[in-house]
């Protein structure tokens, strides 16, 4: 097979480390004493299925490289009746420790994950993708907020499964359904009426389809991809990978529709309806920049919330500076809007142990506020100015405080801090790691009583800036140009408009047991 992609490529420096290094490499654990105190399950996946009969396991981990951004806590995937390939820390750093295991698989079809959790400890056991008793392997990104409900069917059936992992319980409701129907769209509708929760799944069976199912409600992104000159059908989280992979994006996967590739090609059916509740958050923090999601390019929805900003809070100041990365476009468009320039006056150190990482989905606040100390202030571009912070979000308020204190340290005079996400109040049961009330700054500060600007006063203070502009649900939908009833917002609103049921409120220890 032909090798695309730079020195860069994974599996490109896995074939050279392999030469300088002929005995099998241990794939680095990251520290569980850490990461096993708290944790979150947002992730990404991917299913691919080469017509042309070609092996898939490279651009697997190409794909799951490209999505690297949606969890950084484990990787792995499944083909067709071979062992599933697992490992702890990042897909680069993996696929070159398993370089000769990866490379050995010459199936034309299979599955892959990167992991960033909200339910199930760091370990390797709940790595996806996971075994369904030898039936097939399943990944999902997402959170299945009423596990309660599942377990007592299934455990029946299957009394040794781990309940503690929903995905694993969702597989073998799944299977259940599909031994009675012998029709995997049947299976999933009866499913989809059991499940509470959020799922963007992909699954490949020993029969050797590749599956793929995203929630009625749509929660999480899912699309659908074609690569002309390896006649190869792909699903992925993000169109990213698809560019990663050369491949072209043929449309999102909708909401409720299963897609299944096998040797005829492509089959879509829907499986469930219910009105849409797209992730707000996805927008603005979560998802890759370059990725267009249901039809939206992320890139321009985050230069859109600036420019919102910049009308809603017109701040007078001498500079806007992103916090990076996720809130650069936003800057961008502040920045357009106001006519203050925009410069980069917080760098990430990237060659720092955990410099490139994203702070929000690190395990714990250790780690979070590692990264923090990681990202540096440019003196000449704050030094004796009033400067305007543009973040994507303000969740526990660790970081904005340490990034207010380092510029006030680099000499800024002002700092105002404008935020496009609307105050978070609420966790998240639809797969993102906001668990508890009691860790989400804004609660902390006011409950759930106080306007918006009744409320960014408060948190200036919290924080440490002169002036605090949070976005709101209005001005988020704007932005990203989605309709307000299309969206969810219910760490905002405290609404769980988009599940069968409300959710049973855990502390974190219980998410994680
Ligand atoms: S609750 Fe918030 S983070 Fe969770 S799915 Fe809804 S908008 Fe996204």
């Amino acid at each position: 097979m032909t090798l695309r992609g730079s020195n860069n490529d994974p599996i490109v420096r896995a074939k050279d480390r392999l030469l300088a290094h002929p005995e099998p490499i241990q794939t680095p654990q990251i520290n569980l004493e850490h990461a096993s105190r708290a944790v979150k399950e947002h992730c990404g996946v991917i299913g691919i299925y080469s017509l042309k009969k070609e092996p898939v396991a490279e651009r697997i981990v190409k794909g799951l490289a490209a999505l690297q951004h949606r969890g950084q806590e484990s990787w792995g995937l499944a083909t067709p009746n071979e062992p599933i390939i697992k490992g702890l820390g990042l897909i680069g750093v993996g696929a070159a420790a398993n370089a000769r295991k990866i490379l050995r698989l010459e199936s034309n079809r299979g599955i892959g994950h990167i992991r960033y959790s909200t339910r199930g400890r760091t370990n390797l056991e709940n790595a996806h993708p996971l075994d369904i008793h030898g039936e097939f392997a399943i990944a999902q990104n997402g959170t299945i907020a009423n596990t309660e409900d599942l377990e007592p069917l299934v455990k029946g059936e299957f009394p040794i499964i781990d309940s503690n992992s929903d995905t694993k319980l969702a597989g073998y409701r799944l299977l259940q359904h599909y031994r009675r129907e012998h029709d995997w769209t049947r299976a999933f509708t009866r499913l989809a009426k059991e499940i509470s929760g959020s799922y963007s799944f992909v699954i490949v069976t020993h029969e050797g389809e590749v599956l793929a199912a995203r929630d009625e409600s749509g929660f999480r992104p899912l699309c659908l991809g074609w690569d002309e000159e390896t006649q190869t059908n792909i699903v992925a989280s993000e169109s990213c990978a698809l560019t990663a992979l050369h491949a072209e994006l043929v449309r999102d996967v909708q909401p409720g529709e299963l897609v299944r590739f096998n040797e005829d090609g492509v089959t879509v059916t829907k499986f469930a309806e219910s009105p849409h509740h797209h992730c707000a958050f996805e927008y603005t923090y979560f998802a890759h920049p370059s990725s267009k999601i249901d039809d939206h390019y992320v890139y321009e929805a985050r230069r859109q919330l600036g420019r919102v900003l910049a009308r809603k809070y017109p701040f007078k100041a001498d500079v806007v500076i992103p916090v990076p990365d996720s809130a650069r476009p936003a800057a961008l468009g502040y920045s357009e809007e106001s006519g203050i320039p925009m410069e980069e006056g917080l760098m990430k150190d990237r060659y720092r142990r955990k410099g490139s990482l994203r702070s929000f989905i690190e395990p714990t606040d250790e780690s979070r506020e590692e990264i923090v100390r990681e990202i540096i202030t440019i003196r000449p571009v704050v030094d004796g100015k009033n400067v305007i912070v543009v973040d994507d979000s303000i969740v526990r308020g660790t970081s904005s405080k340490n990034i207010v204190r380092a510029l006030r340290d680099a000499g800024a005079k002002k700092v105002y801090m404008v935020v496009t996400f609307p105050p978070i109040r609420h966790p998240c049961y639809m797969g993102i790691d906001f668990p508890t009330h009691d860790e989400l700054l804004a609660t902390r500060v006011d409950g759930d009583t106080m306007s918006i600007p009744e409320l960014n006063a408060k948190v200036a203070n919290e924080i440490g800036v002169d002036g605090l502009g949070y976005n709101d649900i209005e001005g988020l939908s704007k932005g990203i140009g989605l309709n307000q009833n299309e969206m969810c917002f219910a760490c905002v609103t405290g609404e769980y408009l988009g599940l069968k049921k409300n959710p049973v409120l855990r502390t974190r220890e219980e998410m994680k047991a």
